[in-house]
């Protein structure tokens, strides 16, 4: 019984009678003429064997010119038309050959359609997970545009897909998902389909409370007066449900209002359909005279429709009656007819029911054989329920236990990659700390360096200056008489010759005076340079105060100094002084003190030998040298 209301459910969303349920027939052909292609999922199904014609002849008269946009618009038209026709294998074929060129105009809607059509037959061809690839794909498109009731729609049809595959919680995320979308888009009919299709899933797992509870819902969302069909198969669910419950007076309200509606759309079968079960609740009401009425009624439409597996339910529920009433004549004659549709059964409970109320029948007419028989099958049939039950439960088990391990690790992933990015940025904030800090450091680095080096440099300078005369630029008194010191300590140990000149310039006081103090100075620096450069390599000369110097003059003999002297003298006479005119011829006296290789001395006694030489050389005449 849920199974039929699953069916029209499907064969509702398949067949687009969702969208809505009624178009005028003159619309057809004013919108095929019009090219109003998206209006044709309007249309209704009495009007579609002509629309179908009307569609394909507006197709073939497209101009050479058409867009490919267009062309897959009118093909959608045709498709849809052939779905509601059930022109399956047309329709799947239309939609393969016109998804590569709706791919080519890059247009996501009209792709999803044509995926989503495909999902919708693969559903109907029980190709579930093709049709579950092929919805997804469709999702994604719908997804790209962001357009919400064909996301919606989609849903509703995955998770009846879901269903069909057996993962019930699975179909329940989805149905859900799609009410919700629905419902926000204040889409009163998808989201009475999206209600509805959550009933079944409530009716497939004996939750029957709970599924009417949701069928009403769903009513509550429809037009009663323009969605006759959809309502009429919603209330006929809940009369189903109903005598699940045992609430016979409710399930014959419902089973009678939808017997109304389907019979004022003139639709014979769904209201045999709804008879059938209201038949059973006469039967259960212990209203066996109306129950065999209705069952005798319902009979001849589907005898007249030739579909075997209704006749077989109800051959075996007059057998079961009138073997009820001991009417072994009549009850053997049903189960007869029925044991002729039997290897067209499908459904394992109808089976058991059959050999169930056969065994009880055979019994009654002492057929032992028979009856044992039956028994044996319908045994051999609860054990096969018993293990589809237990695969059916195994399956769930199964189904839940991978989504929560895919959510699982979906959720690992998730804080790994978490994890990741977060390390990432740790790592550059560390990285943009280190270079920081070594940018910082090299900073300072240099700093530092260039800080020292000009303080050494500084230092350097100021023992420079500590240690030279400031007019000449010579060694002052200092710095010649360490040097003189050194030289007198490293000769008694080296064992050479040393000799040490005092040189102080004659008459300079009459210099100051004639020519000013400034013009002295420069006598003074110009006497340094010119002797500098008059002396040898190793020797040293320095400025002792005033117009005094010191030379020191290693590894020479007298006849040597006496050069070095003359050579000095030459060097300095004539000099061309700046403040003075003429030619001014620098005049010196020298006195010096030998140091003895052997005898160590010192640099006082030294410089007193020297200082009194120079005297002497004074007395001498001025302009010579003494030891
Ligand atoms: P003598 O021939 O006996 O050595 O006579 P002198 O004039 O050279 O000697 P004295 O000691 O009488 O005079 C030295 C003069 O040198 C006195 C002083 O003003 C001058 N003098 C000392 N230092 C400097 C200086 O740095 N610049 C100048 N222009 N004159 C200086
Ligand atoms: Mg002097
Ligand atoms: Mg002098």
């Amino acid at each position: 019984m849920p199974i039929r209301s699953i069916k029209l459910l499907i064969w509702l969303v398949f067949t687009g009678v969702l969208f809505s349920e009624t178009l005028a027939a003159e619309q057809v052909d004013e919108q095929a003429i019009n090219k109003k292609w998206e209006s044709f999922e309007e249309l209704s199904l009495v009007d579609a064997a002509g629309a179908l014609t009307k569609v394909q002849q507006a197709y073939a008269k497209l101009p050479e010119s058409t867009s490919k946009y267009e062309r897959v618009m009118a093909k959608l038209a045709v498709i849809t038309i052939q779905m509601r026709l059930n022109q399956l294998p047309d329709a799947l074929k239309n939609i393969n050959d016109t998804y590569t060129l709706s791919l080519e105009t890059g247009h996501h809607r009209n792709t999803g359609e044509l995926l989503a059509r495909r999902g919708r037959i693969l559903l109907k061809n029980q190709e579930f997970n093709k049709a579950l690839l092929a919805i997804d794909e469709a999702l994604a498109m719908f997804e790209r545009i962001n357009d919400k009731p064909l996301i919606g729609i989609s849903y509703n049809i995955r998770g009846q897909i879901l269903l069909a595959l057996g993962n019930k919680a699975g179909a329940l995320d989805d149905l859900l998902r799609s009410y919700d979308i629905v419902r926000t888009e204040n889409d009163a009919t998808k989201t009475a389909s999206a209600l509805s299709a959550i009933a079944n899933i409530y009716v497939s797992n004996s939750e029957y409370e709970k599924a009417i509870e949701y069928f009403k819902l769903a009513l509550s969302y429809l037009d009663h007066d323009k969605q006759k069909l959809f309502v009429s198969i919603v209330k006929g669910n809940i009369g189903s449900a109903s005598i699940q419950l045992n609430d016979l007076d409710e399930a014959k309200t419902y089973l009678s209002q939808a017997i109304t509606l389907t019979e004022s759309l003139g639709d014979k079968v769904g209201s045999a359909s709804s008879k059938l079960q209201l038949a059973r609740v006469y039967k259960l009401d212990n209203q066996v005279y109306k129950s065999i009425d209705l069952y005798r009624e319902v009979l001849a439409v589907f005898e007249s429709i030739n579909d075997v597996s209704n006749e077989f339910v109800i051959y075996t529920a007059l057998a079961q009656i009138f073997s009820e009433l001991s009417n072994l004549g009549m009850a053997t004659s049903y189960l007869k007819k029925a044991e002729l549709n039997f290897p067209e059964v499908k459904v394992l409970e109808t089976k058991m029911s059959f050999h169930r109320i056969a065994a009880d029948i055979y019994s009654q007419t002492e057929d032992y054989k028979k009856a044992s028989d039956s028994l044996r099958k319908y045994i051999s049939f609860l054990k096969e329920k018993f293990k589809n039950d237990h695969n059916e439960r195994f399956n769930q088990l199964q189904v839940q236990f991978n989504t929560e391990q895919k959510e699982i690790r979906n959720k690992l992933l998730e804080q790994e990659n978490k994890y990741k990015t977060e390390m990432i940025t740790q790592q550059k904030a560390q990285y943009k700390l280190l270079y920081t800090i070594v940018t910082l450091i090299i900073v300072f680095s240099l700093v530092l360096a260039f800080g020292l080096i000009k303080q050494v440099k500084i230092k350097h300078e100021f023992a420079q200056l500590a240690l030279t005369d400031e007019l000449t630029k010579a060694p002052n008194r200092r710095a010649i008489l360490e040097r003189a010191d050194f030289h007198i300590k490293l000769a008694s140990q080296k064992k050479y010759s040393l000799i040490i000149g005092i040189i102080d310039l004659d008459d300079f006081k009459v210099v100051n005076d004639t020519y000013g103090h400034d013009a002295g100075d420069e006598v003074l620096k110009s006497f340094y340079r010119f002797t500098k450069q008059a002396i040898r390599e190793p020797d040293e000369l320095g400025r002792l105060g005033g117009e005094e110097w010191l030379l020191i003059l290693p590894n020479i003999d007298l006849d040597q100094l006496d050069t070095l002297f003359n050579r000095i003298k030459k060097n300095v006479s004539e000099l061309i002084i700046p403040g003075i005119d003429l030619p001014y011829s620098v005049r010196f006296s020298m006195g010096v003190g030998t140091v003895d290789k052997e005898n160590n001395t010192t640099l006082d006694n030294v410089l007193k030998k020297a200082d009194i030489a120079m005297y002497k050389a004074k007395d001498c005449g001025r302009d010579c040298w003494v030891v």
